[in-house]
C-alpha cells in the first residue's frame, strides 16, 4: 500500500534507474552525452520503420521544434482540440502563428476529423492531434484531410507510450513528427523531457540542430570528434532544450519497460471496469480492435443521474484519502485563449459537457490491489 494519502499519480523507478543516475553522477558527464545517445538509439528502435528519435527536455520544447522544423511562421494556423494542456496550443503562439480549435467527439475526448475538414482555410498549415488519455485518434482520417489539403501533422503524444493504431505504434504513422512526453506523471518518465520522432531526415536534422542553439553538431560530437574541441558554428538562433544524461539515465529503463507498464495500466483499467458499470458513470472509451490503449489516463463522467456533482465527488474522494484530477479544463476557459480568441464557453459543446462531467481516477503501476481497492471502495460509497 502506498500510504494514508493515495496521490493521483506517482513515477515507477526502480534500482536500474537509480544505478544508472548514479553511474552518470560517477562518471562526470552529467549534460547531453553517452546515455542521451543511448536512449535516442533505443527510442528509436523501439518506434522502429525507419524512425529517428531526437530526445529534448520537454514534450513542450518538441512540438516547438517540431513546428519550426514543418516550417511555421507569422499568422499560419494550426488546427488542433481545446480538449488538451495549454502546451500543445502555447507552442503554436511562439511564432506569432494562431491554434484554431475544433471540438471533440463526445466518445473519444478526442479530436473531431469532419471539423477539422470544415475549419480549413487558406492559412492552414498543420494539423495537431492529441490522443487523448492514450487512445488513438482517427488517424486515417486525419492523415487523408491533411494529404488532400497539402497540410503537416505533428501528433502530441504526450498520453500515447505506447498506443497502437491499427495495429501501428503510434509515431510511425505518415505524419511528419510525433512528440512523447516523460514529465513525471507520465506513462514513463525522465522526471522532465520529451522525445521528437520522424521518418524526415531533414526534420530530424532541423529539430537536433535547434534544440542546441542552432549549433550544427551536438555536445556529444563536439567532444568526441576528431575537430578541435573548442571549434562549433552557429547556423540559427536555436533554443537550450537539449535532454540532460541524467534524465536519459532513467529513460534508458523506462523505456524497457513501456510494455509491461501499458500491460498493468490496461489491467487496472478493466477492472475498474468491472466495478464500475452499474453506477451513474459512463467509463472510459476502450480501443478499437486492432489498436491498444495507453491507459496513461481513466478517465470517468458522471451522469446527471448521479448524487454528487464532479466538484463535491472529488472533494468526498480526498476526505477518503484518494487523490483524483481533471484533465482537461479546456483551453477556451483559461483566461488567455478566450480573450485572445474571442472564445464563448459553448462554442466547444462536446468539450464543455466532457470538462464538467469528468474525473481522473489514480492508475499508474505503483499502486497495488488494495490501493486500487481502495479506490474502488471510494467511488462504490460516494456513487453506490
Ligand atoms: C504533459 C502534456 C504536454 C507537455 O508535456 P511536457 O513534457 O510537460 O512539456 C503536452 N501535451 C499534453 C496533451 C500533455 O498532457
Amino acid at each position: 500500500m502506498i500510504s494514508e494519502y493515495l496521490p493521483f499519480a506517482l513515477p515507477d523507478i526502480g534500482e536500474e534507474e537509480i544505478n544508472e543516475v548514479l553511474d552518470s553522477l560517477r562518471s562526470g558527464w552529467l549534460t547531453t552525452g553517452p546515455k542521451t545517445k543511448r536512449f535516442e538509439e533505443d527510442f528509436a528502435a523501439f518506434t522502429g520503420t525507419g524512425t529517428e528519435a531526437i530526445a529534448v527536455n520537454s514534450a513542450t520544447a518538441g512540438l516547438h521544434l517540431a513546428l519550426e522544423a514543418v516550417g511555421i511562421g507569422p499568422g499560419d494556423e494550426v488546427i488542433t482540440t481545446p480538449y488538451t494542456f495549454t502546451a500543445t496550443a502555447e507552442v503554436v503562439r511562439y511564432f506569432g502563428a494562431d491554434p484554431v480549435f475544433v471540438d471533440i467527439k463526445p466518445e473519444t475526448f478526442n479530436i473531431d476529423p469532419e471539423q477539422i475538414e470544415a475549419s480549413i482555410t487558406p492559412r492552414t498549415k498543420v494539423i495537431m492531434p492529441v490522443h487523448f488519455a492514450g487512445l488513438a485518434c482517427d488517424m486515417d482520417a486525419i492523415l487523408a484531410i491533411a494529404n488532400k489539403h497539402g497540410l503537416k501533422v505533428v501528433e502530441d503524444a504526450a498520453h500515447a507510450l505506447p498506443t497502437l493504431y491499427n495495429g501501428r505504434l503510434i509515431g510511425t504513422l505518415n505524419s511528419d513528427a510525433t512528440v512523447y512526453s516523460f514529465y513525471a506523471t507520465k506513462t514513463i518518465t525522465t522526471g522532465e523531457g520529451g522525445m521528437i520522432v520522424t521518418r524526415d531526415p531533414e526534420i530530424a536534422k532541423r529539430c537536433r540542430i535547434m534544440r542546441l542553439h542552432g549549433i550544427s553538431r551536438d555536445a556529444f560530437d563536439r567532444y568526441t570528434s576528431t575537430k578541435p574541441a573548442w571549434h562549433y558554428e552557429v547556423v540559427a538562433p536555436g533554443c537550450k532544450y537539449n535532454m540532460a544524461d541524467l534524465a536519459a539515465s532513467l529513460g534508458i529503463h523506462q523505456l524497457k519497460k513501456a510494455w509491461s507498464f501499458q500491460k498493468k495500466r490496461e489491467a487496472m483499467a478493466t477492472h475498474y471496469d468491472e466495478f464500475f458499470s452499474d453506477l451513474p458513470i459512463i467509463l472510459p472509451p476502450k480501443s478499437l480492435p486492432g489498436d491498444t490503449h495507453a491507459w496513461h489516463l481513466y478517465v470517468i463522467r458522471l451522469t446527471e443521474d448521479a448524487p454528487v456533482t464532479r466538484d463535491r465527488f472529488i472533494e468526498l474522494m480526498s476526505e477518503k484519502g484518494v487523490g483524483c484530477s481533471v484533465h482537461f479544463i479546456p483551453l477556451h476557459l483559461h483566461p488567455y485563449w478566450r480573450d485572445r480568441y474571442n472564445l464563448k464557453s459553448d462554442d466547444f459543446p462536446n468539450a464543455l459537457k466532457a470538462y464538467e462531467s469528468a474525473v481522473s481516477l489514480p492508475l499508474f503501476t505503483k499502486m497495488d490491489e488494495d490501493d486500487q481497492q481502495r479506490v474502488i471502495d471510494s467511488v462504490l460509497e460516494i456513487l453506490g
